[in-house]
Order: C-alpha cells, then structure tokens, then sequence
C-alpha cells in the first residue's frame, strides 16, 4: 500500500501516454495513490523545453482535478527546480497555488543541465567531486529556501556513472543532510536511477542511512515519464528503506505529511 510520489505527464514535453493511463497502471498494481508532479512552469525562461508553459498549466491541473474521486487517490503535485533567482516566480505562485505536494529538484549546475543525455560529454571535462561539490550546496540553498516538501532524487549526479568516493559524498552531503532536516522536508526512494546508464535508485544506500540517522521523513516515487513506469520497482524501493534503518514512510497531502508504516 504505497503511494507514488513522482510522476510526469505529456505537457513537460519528454513523457509519454495520457494522464489516465498513469492512474490505470496504478490502479492495476494496486498503488494506494499517485501523485503527478509534472516540470513546474518557470517565466523567466528556465530550462523552457523540458516544462509546461505558464499558459499550459491550467490545462495541467484540469488533467489531473479530473482524475480526483476514485481510487487510487490522484493527488495534486508539481515537481519545481531550485535555482538562484527562482523564488522570485516561485515563492508567490507555490504559496497561492493549493498542491498537495512540491518536489523539489536540483537539474542545473550554472547553465549546465547535468542529468540531460544530450550534456553528457560535458562531464568529462569536469572536475567530478567538486561538481557534486557544488551540487550538494545547491541543494542545502533549496532547503533554505523552506518553499519545497521534498527533495526529489536525492544525488542526481550519479546518473551516468560518475561520482567521487563514498567517503567524499558522505563528507558533503552530510551538512545538506543538516538543512534538509532542519526544514522538515522529507526525501523520495526515486527508482528511475535504475532505468539509467547508474542501474541503482536515488539515493544510495549510504546516503539513506544518513537520512535515517536525521530521521529526515522518507516518500517513494517512480519518476515515471510513461504509464507502465508508474510504481516500478517499489518492492526495491521497499527493501532499500529497511535496509537504511527506516520503518515508516510519509504521504503528502495538502503539503501536510502523515506518517505510515512501511510494508514489510
Ligand atoms: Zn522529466
Ligand atoms: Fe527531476
Ligand atoms: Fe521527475
Ligand atoms: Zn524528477
């Protein structure tokens, strides 16, 4: 009986099938509810071919409004970039706007969309540990920012295999870790690292047990871009959490958490 935090419809422009067939595939593993979380609007020009225009968004929440009522649940959620200067759009729009849940994800790294397959190259000419370096502080300034929920894939830079020694990640991550905490946001198992070049969810193991040591609220999500993503591999997601230290997961609902037991 999980719920399912993370997932995307055709209006970000890289997703696939209707709105509809999310809930069917849901409904059809038997999910407790799904959450859609689609690439929030950004006017100012962000990253404007991966999201909803602004004019868009109202055709996005009649999409999913109309799929309320039934089971499973369908929840009202967006998925929002933390970058600097995105507070001037998004701390009005997400206060007035009445989701039931606010991702919120790191993409960019100055202009570098560092998780695009078509910036991949990139990496190779960077310096891996302080690109996660920098990362990490992006996301300590998201949670500083106390306009987000949860913090969506949690070491997204491992997404095409490079990344610095356990012991490093653990040394950066560990301050951000503090700031997560200190906002009450919580983190999602993410499973959609297992369909990419890394083959392992977001975050690692590591970096789970230290977010159980801050007894930082765990969610689940899928990330899923295509209707039979929704809920895969919930069962790793499942055993992943035990194997952390965690015994219950959180749903969002009106951005307020209630805790759950994890399945067993
Ligand atoms: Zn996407
Ligand atoms: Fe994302
Ligand atoms: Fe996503
Ligand atoms: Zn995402």
């Amino acid at each position: 009986m999980l719920i399912d935090h993370h997932v995307h419809t055709f209006l970000c422009r890289h997703a696939t099938g209707d709105p509809s067939d999310y809930v069917g595939h849901a409904r059809h593993i038997g999910l407790q509810g799904l959450s859609f979380s689609d690439h929030a609007p950004a006017p100012d020009g962000y990253d404007a071919e991966n999201r909803m225009a602004m004019e868009e968004f109202p055709r996005y929440e009649q999409a999913v409004r109309c799929l309320q009522g039934g089971k499973p649940e369908v929840l009202f959620g967006i998925e929002a970039d933390y970058y600097p200067g995105c507070e001037a759009f998004l701390a009005p729009w997400l206060k007035q706007t009445p989701f039931d849940v606010v991702l919120g994800s790191v993409h960019y790294i100055d202009n570098w969309g560092f998780d695009n397959p078509e910036n991949r190259k990139v990496w190779d000419s960077v310096d891996v540990t302080e690109t996660w370096r920098t990362y990490f502080s992006l996301l300590g300034e998201l949670a500083d920012t106390r306009l987000f929920d949860v913090v969506a894939h949690l070491d997204l830079p491992k997404k095409f295999g490079h990344r610095p020694p356990d012991t490093e990640i653990a040394e950066m991550a560990k301050p951000t870790l503090d700031r997560i905490r200190a906002a009450g946001m919580a983190v999602e198992i993410n499973t959609s690292g297992l369909r990419k070049t890394v083959g392992e969810m977001y975050p690692s193991p590591l970096l789970l047990e230290l977010a159980a040591e801050r007894d930082i609220p765990l969610c689940v999500g899928s990330d899923a871009h295509a209707p039979d993503q929704v809920g895969h591999a919930f069962d790793r997601a499942v055993a992943l959490a035990h194997g952390a230290g965690y015994r219950e997961t959180v749903r969002l609902r009106g951005r307020r958490m209630t805790r759950l037991p994890l399945p067993s």
